[in-house]
């Protein structure tokens, strides 16, 4: 028997989960990241937003994910003595009046009520620091500081000797460990094992602005959305979508653009002191894609988080634990071996 039940290739959203998922099943388990500065999940908001989009959607599957979500941070808290998921206040501020129209259908519907903030507040926004002129709502989110959470987790690995800082090559003679699992996210599409799944990739830029004063830890949605930090005059803001130059080069453009819509509903002024870009790893929309190659069956896969990272990826770890361990079947639609 090989003396190592896990190889865990990426230490990313997709990574940490299921290193935690697995080592909390009592596997034994050695995580390896290449530890690069920034990466997809260490420049994002960790936004957790049930109510999405401009048709005001529910985020797909929202009532499953939220509740894994909210249990499996706490007790990673719990474990490592650190707070790094947050429920909070965002606000919804409208910028079409179909949204409006569409706004007043939705309130009345019960699955939708229960992410809405209640009694909703009054200003929605303090009226100094934005315009809120065509209405909106507040509703109930949590964010997850994602890179806090990362670099706990990776601590308390480390002091359980089961993290190394090394780029994991896939090209030599493989180590020894019942299951070597790819959680590389976009980088895995020069994986030799795993090239052939199709990417749908987008590279997202975030930017770090500060305000001259400390605002109330929420966060605001108007086409792009501000974040907030724990520094309450310090929030991101993000994020733009583009699907043809997949790289991690910041760009004017994109940075005009934030600024641009920022400045369309924030009345402070601000500096920006930081912009970032990475490439979210999108395969099957907002779906994961998880489970054993189809031929080199000690190879696994967990991929795809796409834009919603922070609030699957704790569901879609457990459910591939649980598949690893007890044999139990993958979600529907998300199983490698059946869908591809
Ligand atoms: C600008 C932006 C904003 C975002 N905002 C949000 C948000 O508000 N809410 C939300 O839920 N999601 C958000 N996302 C999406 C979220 O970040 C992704 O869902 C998530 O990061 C995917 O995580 P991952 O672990 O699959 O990939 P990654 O974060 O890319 O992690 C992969 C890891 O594997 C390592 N690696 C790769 N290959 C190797 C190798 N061969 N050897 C060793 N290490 C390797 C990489 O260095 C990296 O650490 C945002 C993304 C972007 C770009």
């Amino acid at each position: 028997m090989p003396e190592r039940d896990a190889i865990i290739v990426g230490q990313g959203l997709a990574g940490t989960t299921l290193a935690w998922c697995l080592l909390e099943a009592g596997l034994s388990v050695l995580v390896t990241d290449r530890e690069e500065e920034v990466t997809s999940s260490k420049i994002a908001a960790g936004l957790i937003t049930p109510i999405t989009g401009q048709r005001l959607a529910l985020s797909w599957q929202v009532e499953t994910f939220l509740p894994a979500a909210r249990i499996f941070y706490a007790l990673l808290e719990q474990r490592t003595g650190e707070k790094f998921f947050h429920e909070r206040e965002a606000v919804r501020i409208f910028y079409r009046e179909d949204e409006r129209e569409r706004w007043e259908l939705k309130r009345l519907d019960p699955a939708f009520q229960r992410y809405l903030s209640d009694p909703q507040p009054s200003p929605l926004l303090d009226p100094v620091v934005a315009e809120v002129t065509a209405g909106g709502f507040a509703m109930r989110t949590a964010q997850l500081d994602v890179a806090k959470f990362l670099a706990v987790s990776r601590r308390y690995f480390q002091e359980l000797g089961c993290h190394e800082r090394r780029e994991f090559d896939w090209t030599v003679s493989l180590p020894e460990a019942r299951w070597i699992i790819s959680c590389e996210g976009y980088a895995a599409a020069r994986n030799p094992y795993f090239d052939w799944i199709p990417f749908k990739a987008a590279k997202g830029e975030i930017l770090t602005v500060r305000f001259d004063r400390p605002l109330a830890p929420r966060s605001v949605h108007r086409g792009i959305w501000m974040a907030p930090t724990d520094d309450p005059t310090v929030y991101r803001v993000g994020s733009t979508y583009d699907w043809e130059h997949l790289d991690q080069c910041p760009t004017m453009e994109a940075r005009g653009e934030l600024e641009a819509k920022l400045r369309s509903f924030i009345k402070l002024p601000f500096v920006v002191e930081n912009h970032e870009a990475a490439v979210r790893p999108i395969i099957q929309e907002s779906k994961a894609l998880l489970g054993l190659h189809p031929v080199h069956e000690r190879l696994g896969y967990f991929n795809g988080l796409g834009s919603k990272g922070s609030l699957h990826a704790p569901w879609f770890a457990a459910c591939f634990r649980d598949y690893l361990v007890h044999g139990s079947p993958l979600p529907a639609g998300c199983d490698l071996r059946k869908n591809f």
